[in-house]
C-alpha cells in the first residue's frame, strides 16, 4: 500500500447513512488523505442494543462506498473475536502497512466527547490524530477528560446533517421513507433484504 496519510473510519453502520459518506469524503478532501478505511464493529461494547447482523452492515458499507477508489472496507474488527477496541484496530492496521506516516481516526463529536471511557484511550491517542467532525450543528468542543492529556486534532467542517442510524431505523420501523438518509444502494439492500422493518 502506497498511502501515506490514511484515515480510519469505524463505526457500527447500523445501517450507513449520508452523514457517514458526507463526513468521510470531508475527511479526503480537508486531509488530503490517501485513503479511508472504513471498520464495521463486531461487537460494540458500549452498545448494549443487539445490531443487525455483520454480514448485512459490511455489504451496506461496501455498497455506499462502492463508487469512491480512495476509500476501502474491512472486516477485521467482525473476524476478531470477543469486543471492538479502537486500539487493537490502529495496532493491527499499523502492523499491516507500516509505511503510512500519519493515521487519523476520523469520528463525531459524540464519539469524541466519549472518548475517555474508551478501552487503552491515553495509548490511542499517541497513535492517531483525531479528525473530528461537530454534530446537528455543534462545534466540535473538547471534553474535559482530554484537557490535559496532549493529542493531535483537526476540526472537520462538516455542516449539520440530522441523520442517524437510529432516525433510519426508527423511519423503517414505522413504513417511513428513508431515500433521503441512505445512498441508493443502501436503500434498496435494505428493502431487499427486509432490514429494519421492527425497533
Ligand atoms: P446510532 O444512531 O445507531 O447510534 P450513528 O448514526 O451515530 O448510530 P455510528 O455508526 O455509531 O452511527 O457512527 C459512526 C461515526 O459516525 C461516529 O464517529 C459518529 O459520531 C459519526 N456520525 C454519525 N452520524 C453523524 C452525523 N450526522 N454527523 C457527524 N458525525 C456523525
Amino acid at each position: 500500500m502506497e498511502a501515506r496519510r490514511v484515515g480510519i473510519f469505524g463505526g457500527s453502520f447500523d445501517p450507513v447513512h449520508n452523514a457517514h459518506v458526507a463526513l468521510a469524503r470531508l475527511a479526503l478532501a480537508h486531509l488530503a488523505l490517501d485513503r479511508v478505511v472504513w471498520i464495521p464493529a463486531g461487537q460494540p461494547w458500549q452498545k448494549a442494543r443487539r445490531l443487525a447482523p455483520a454480514e448485512h452492515r459490511l455489504a451496506m458499507v461496501r455498497a455506499a462506498v462502492a463508487d469512491e477508489p480512495r476509500f476501502e472496507v474491512d472486516d477485521c474488527e467482525i473476524r476478531r473475536a470477543g469486543p471492538s477496541y479502537t486500539l487493537d484496530t490502529v495496532k493491527e492496521l499499523r502492523e499491516r502497512w507500516p509505511g503510512v506516516q500519519e493515521w487519523f481516526l476520523i469520528l463525531g463529536q459524540d464519539q469524541y466527547a466519549a472518548l475517555s471511557t474508551w478501552h487503552g484511550w491515553r495509548e490511542l491517542l499517541q497513535c492517531v490524530t483525531l479528525a473530528v467532525a461537530g454534530r446537528e450543528g455543534c462545534e466540535p468542543a473538547q471534553p474535559e477528560a482530554l484537557r490535559s492529556v496532549p493529542h493531535r486534532l483537526h476540526t472537520l467542517p462538516l455542516p449539520p446533517l440530522p441523520v442517524s442510524s437510529t432516525l433510519v431505523r426508527q423511519r423503517r420501523a414505522a413504513g417511513l421513507d428513508i431515500v433521503a438518509l441512505v445512498p441508493p444502494a443502501v436503500a434498496s439492500y435494505i428493502d431487499c433484504h427486509r432490514l429494519y422493518l421492527t425497533e
